[in-house]
């Protein structure tokens, strides 16, 4: 059974002057220990789905369509105290910033033993030692004295690496990580993620890694779903999608994967910008900026199909049967 299944999923946000749709049919789903990457432009709806996912979207957004199931069990329409459960225990989370996760006023082993004790039965001692386990385990030098230390008392990296041990402290089965390098100096952005990689596989917990780095999701993921304006465009296994994109929009992404060989910036290759919410064009929404567009594809929106190993939602598929990853 999956891990998690995000079904049809529909994100709105009420306005004055009508609703903005951010997420507009999105479906995937996560294996057990299982990396998904899921990678787009900003405004794709990454951010929003994980939001979605964990139960934090920002006031008035509102899920206004499909599900979301853990581990079979619907979580999409829980409370706020039953998600902030949920968060702890069966789902950690790693954001951006590592200081939206610390508290600045109390040590990270207070933090630690704190978030033990409510998901675990631990006494106090059971509960620091695990602890310091976890800073060790994440590559905190000294954690038995680092422990009493707080967060300004880290750096950066460090600050991370402490927010992926309390993501892990209760041994959640999902980690939902969104852009968790992308604030850090980009010297330590290879160890973070080489160090969510193993430290995730190590405690058998999925990750859902939100990024909009292509270069990230090829080194780090098993499969990648690629967003463009609130909607799966193409989803299947990274190499795949890598080798053999089927979306325009994917194989713009893929030539924007910075090329050591050649001095070029990153997510330069596409013409146009992702459109906003409030004027999504008609049809499939990346028409404008498609290199292959036809006449259907400004009237009419293309479903996820079978694209050769992967489905995307084009309609250069239509009549392609697919085949066998390899
Ligand atoms: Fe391009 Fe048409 Fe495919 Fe959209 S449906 S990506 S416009 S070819």
């Amino acid at each position: 059974m999956s891990l998690l299944q995000v079904k049809n999923l529909v994100v709105e946000f009420p306005h004055r002057h009508g609703t903005l749709r951010a997420l507009d049919d999105v479906s995937f789903d996560i294996a057990p220990g299982e990396i998904l990457g899921v990678v787009g432009e900003s405004g794709a709806g990454k951010s929003i789905t994980g939001a979605a996912i964990i139960g934090l979207l920002e006031p008035p957004g509102r899920i206004a369509g499909g599900q979301i199931l853990l581990e079979g069990e619907r979580i999409d329409h829980l409370g706020f105290e039953q998600m902030r459960r949920i968060r702890g225990k069966r789902i950690g989370a790693i954001f951006q910033d590592p200081l939206t996760s610390l508290n600045p006023l109390q040590s990270v082993g207070r933090q630690l033993v704190e978030t033990l004790q409510t998901h675990l039965p631990l006494n106090d001692r059971q509960a620091r030692e695990r602890a310091i386990a976890l800073l060790k385990d994440t590559g905190i030098p000294a954690p038995e004295q680092r422990i009493d230390h707080y967060p300004h008392q880290f750096s950066g990296g460090m600050r991370q690496r402490v927010v992926i041990a309390l993501a892990l402290a209760a041994e959640p089965k999902l980690i939902v990580a969104d852009e968790p390098t992308t604030a850090l100096d980009v010297s330590i952005q290879a160890q973070i993620i080489t160090l969510l990689k193993r430290i995730c596989k190590q405690h058998g917990a999925a990750v859902m890694l939100i990024t909009h780095d292509m270069g990230v999701i090829a080194e780090t993921c098993d499969r990648v779903a690629v967003l463009y304006a609130g909607r799966v465009a193409e989803i299947g296994p990274v190499h795949e999608v890598i080798n053999h994109p089927a979306h325009p929009y994917t194989a713009g992404l893929m030539a924007a994967i910075p090329d050591i060989t050649q001095d070029r910036e990153q997510l330069n290759q596409i013409d146009g910008a992702m459109p906003r919410l409030n004027a999504i064009p008609s049809g499939c929404a990346f028409h404008p900026r498609c290199p292959q567009t036809m006449d259907k594809c400004m009237k009419e929106r293309p479903d996820l199909l079978g694209a050769g190993a992967t489905r995307a939602a084009c309609w250069l598929h239509a009549d392609v049967p697919e085949r066998e990853p390899a």
